[in-house]
């Protein structure tokens, strides 16, 4: 038998870890992956980057079935992909804190990591 967690704590902090998640969601979108960098030729002979003025390129890179694949962002998606990027490590490390706290409160009547509770108790000292 697993201990019950305390009930009243443990609704707290999923009530409150419910409504970052969904501020954090809302209108959002989420890009699992790492974004690299790079500059260099496209091969085109007369083309400006044969002078040395470079192409910057950005690309997506994310695994699958343990194969990297690496999509190259156009220009006019970058900022949305760098910002779908940020926050799906955002939602991954509050899913992370979550369990975290959540594991500790099944386990016994431990305090909330404060990182977790700063949202739910602001100002409690
Ligand atoms: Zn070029």
């Amino acid at each position: 038998m697993v201990d019950t967690p305390n009930r009243a704590r443990l609704s707290a902090a999923e009530r409150s870890f419910r409504s970052r998640v969904a501020q954090l969601a809302s209108g959002r979108w989420f890009l699992r992956g790492t974004l690299s960098e790079r500059s260099g030729k496209c091969g085109k002979p007369n083309c400006r980057c044969t002078t040395g003025q470079l192409h910057q390129s950005l690309y997506l890179v994310q695994s699958h079935a343990g194969k990297l694949r690496q999509i190259c962002v156009p220009q006019a998606w970058q900022e949305r992909v760098r910002q779908a990027v940020n926050d799906y490590r955002l939602m991954q490390r509050l899913i992370e804190e979550f369990a975290r706290a959540a594991h500790g409160l099944a386990e016994g009547p431990r305090r909330i990591p404060s990182d977790v509770s700063a949202g739910a108790w602001a100002g409690a000292d």
